[in-house]
């Protein structure tokens, strides 16, 4: 699968559990959308994690706080296929089907935080993920990429510095993104909203009231 030459413009894919979403994500995902030129980036909720103890709260819910959160930003979509799929949410098998729909000379990057890198080697099929997409880091304040093992074998052969080959190239490159840091975990979302606190100005107002309504991560 190569196209150098030709000027792609790549979609974006980026997993997390949502639970729920936050300016954290909603930020990075566009400062990437900006940074990378991406057409647009795909927010997917995992529906049933395999590394992960399954979240308190549904998929459903999950997946419509993040169509919230987006609503009125033409670049940052939900995407929901995972909450269709039975079993482990495997985000090799999302992008089978990303590909499926996008063909083949489409650039496709995904999109994860550094902390993911650091176990992909736990991953369902992670060797192949480069075949059908390219995969960006998202580093934060004091990262480190892991410096011995398989995956550090696998950084040093596929990491590039040059974003241009995002554009270049359908699949194939991982590339380290750091972005402005923003101090927002969804943990810390969910144990102000248990503890009867406000986390209001973390997250999207419209997300806000979808918890108060729904009842959500309450007391
Ligand atoms: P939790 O606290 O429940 O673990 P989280 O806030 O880390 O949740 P996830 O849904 O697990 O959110 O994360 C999805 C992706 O977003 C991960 O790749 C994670 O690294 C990244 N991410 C989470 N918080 C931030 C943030 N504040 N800034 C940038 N990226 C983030």
């Amino acid at each position: 699968m190569s196209d150098a030459g030709a000027a792609l413009v790549p979609v974006g894919v980026f997993g997390g559990t949502f639970n729920p979403v936050h300016y954290g994500h909603l930020r990075s995902g566009l400062e990437l959308v900006e940074r990378l030129h991406l057409e647009r980036l795909h927010l997917m909720p995992c529906a049933v994690p395999p590394h992960r103890e399954a979240p308190s709260c549904s998929a459903e819910h999950r997946s419509a706080m993040v169509a919230l959160a987006v609503a009125g930003e033409p670049h940052l979509v939900c995407d929901p296929r995972e909450l269709r799929r039975n079993g482990h949410s495997y985000t090799y098998d999302s992008l089978v089907e990303l590909r499926a729909e996008l063909g083949e000379g489409h650039s496709l990057c995904l999109v994860m935080g550094y902390d993911a890198v650091l176990n992909l080697d736990t991953w369902y099929r992670w060797q192949e993920l480069l075949l059908l997409a390219h995969i960006v880091v998202l580093a934060r304040p004091g990262w480190r990429l892991p410096g011995e093992g398989v995956v550090a074998t696998w950084l040093a052969a596929h990491r590039v510095r040059d974003r241009d080959i995002l554009r270049q190239h359908p699949a194939g490159s991982v590339l380290v993104e750091e972005l402005r840091p923003l101090a927002i975990s969804s943990t810390e979302i969910r144990e102000l909203l248990a503890a009867g606190r406000s986390a209001r100005y973390l997250l999207p107002e419209p997300v806000l009231d979808y918890i108060e309504s729904n009842r959500l991560y309450q007391p």
